[in-house]
């Protein structure tokens, strides 16, 4: 080409820039739109809006609106259509195990104390290696997504298996490797479990979708001077603390026996609880336990389905929501659920206080939905990054078809979303801006390999409980 001919062609294209940028409207490039759809947000002022839209760039909410404006604004190579559906900020699974979704329907109807004793530590004890943590995570992570939830909080054993497995299927976690005083699965004492906390912790410390935490399992069976460690390593690493508390009856007559208080006041004396804690279950607090745990800002997660199943109690929830705690909603581990189903533990929690205190007007769907994703966040202490819709915080978006039968007619929008819509009715799932669940097909991770493994583990695990001599049965 002659430079005449180069020179006339950059003088045509300059001279058609301004109605080429004309145009395009000067709209700004996003990886991401959903539009289209109803936007649920659950921002402070709990907007929803009707044909609203998101954009979303490198993994964070750029801006969401009008369907109108975000058009105007922005353009990108991935647009979602959620016309006629609704877009909910991700929901937070507050508590669980999940690798024990390998333990799924093992040993039911009977009380934590003869579960934990008689079928789950032993069970775990002869057959928790990282194989069986890294499929039983997989196993719970398709069956997680598929349910629209976004974020998990965890506690078990080869956490860094269970990080690295989360990972990869891009959903985010808040991963707490378990301290416990008798010899487990990946650690036979303290100080080898502490050491595999703190290279545990310094690997994934700053990744954008796992957050390593450590985990004590329970006052009853960790010591105050092994607590006192935990403590003082979470200080010094910044790693968030995960451990049940006040889960049963039994747990607190343990504790006031042994430490002369119950086990709020007692983990407080010991300078224990403050706002990197994410305390599960919290069934027993005290009136003044309750304000202790307000004023130190501890989040809290209710689990009432395991609650129910395991005859645990029920926790004081509508206090804790007139007393705006940071207080989420979990399914606990598939062992004593039995799913990781969030739609069934937000309608659970709705329902469980009203029939307990005969008061139909507690917890309203609104709270449970709230539970589930803002208040969720705020106990998991990751309010300014997760729980809603806003623009600046990672792009952890959910698409909920709104047709189904069971969701038929509509009439309020959280009353659907927590009374009528099921796990079934989540059509795609995004998490930090990548979409891992379209049109529903998982796209990170092989559902029928994960259900294959999950079934010759089951046969291992069998065997393993079944006494010598004698065939597994399981039916
Ligand atoms: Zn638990």
């Amino acid at each position: 080409m002659s430079l005449q001919s180069t020179t006339a062609l950059l003088l045509i294209f300059l001279l058609c820039f301004p109605f080429l940028a004309l145009a395009q409207g000067r709209r700004s490039r996003v990886d991401i739109i959903v539009r289209g759809g109803t936007v649920v947000t659950m921002d402070a002022e709990r907007h929803v809006i009707r044909n609203g839209a998101v954009a979303i760039r490198a993994g964070r909410i750029v801006a969401v609106g009008e369907q109108a404006e975000i058009d105007r604004k922005y353009i990108a190579p991935d647009v979602i259509d959620a016309t006629g559906k609704v877009v909910i900020p991700g929901l937070i699974n507050g508590h669980t195990h999940i690798p024990m979704t390998l333990f799924r329907g093992l040993a039911d109807d009977m009380d934590l104390n003869e579960w934990l004793t008689k079928y789950i530590f032993p069970a775990e004890a002869r057959n928790v290696t990282e194989d069986f943590v890294r499929a039983g995570t997989q196993l719970g992570l398709a069956e997680m997504i598929r349910g629209g939830t976004t974020t998990y909080c965890d506690m078990y054993y080869f956490e860094d298996a269970v990080a690295d497995e989360t990972e990869r299927a891009g959903v985010r976690g808040i991963l707490g490797e378990t301290i416990i005083d008798f010899p487990v699965a990946d650690n036979k004492t303290n100080a080898e479990a502490m050491a595999y906390t703190e290279r545990y912790v310094k690997k994934w410390k700053g990744n954008r979708l796992i957050t390593p935490a450590i985990a004590p399992h329970a006052p009853y069976t960790v010591s105050e001077e092994h607590l006192r460690a935990i403590r003082a390593f979470s200080n010094r690493t910044g790693a968030p603390i995960v451990i049940h508390v006040a889960e049963t009856k039994k747990e607190v007559a343990d504790i006031t026996r042994d430490h002369g208080a119950s086990p709020v006041t007692y983990l407080d004396r010991i300078g224990f609880l403050n706002d990197r804690v994410i305390a599960a279950h919290m069934v027993y607090p005290t009136e003044d336990e309750l304000a202790i745990l307000k004023r130190l800002n501890v989040g809290i997660v209710h689990n009432p389905q395991s609650n129910m199943k395991l005859a645990s109690g029920v926790a004081p929830v509508p206090q804790m929501l007139a007393g705006d705690m940071s207080l989420g909603l979990g399914t606990d581990g598939a062992a004593s659920n039995n799913d990781l189903n969030m739609w069934e533990e937000m309608d659970t929690a709705a329902k469980l206080h009203k029939v307990f205190t005969g008061d139909p007007r507690v917890v309203s769907a609104e709270q449970a939905f709230e539970m589930a994703t803002i208040r969720g966040a705020r106990a998991l202490h990751m309010e300014h990054e997760i729980g809603s819709i806003e623009r600046g915080k990672r792009a952890d978006i959910v698409i909920v078809d709104q047709d189904s039968l069971n969701q038929t007619p509509f009439y309020n929008i959280y009353s659907d979303l927590v009374y009528s819509t099921k796990a079934a009715d989540v059509r795609t799932v995004i998490i930090e801006g990548r979409v891992v669940m379209r049109d529903r097909r998982l796209q990170t991770l092989d559902e029928n390999a994960i259900k294959q493994r999950a079934r010759i583990f089951r046969e291992r695990i069998l065997r393993s409980l079944a006494p010598q001599g004698s065939q597994p049965s399981g039916n």
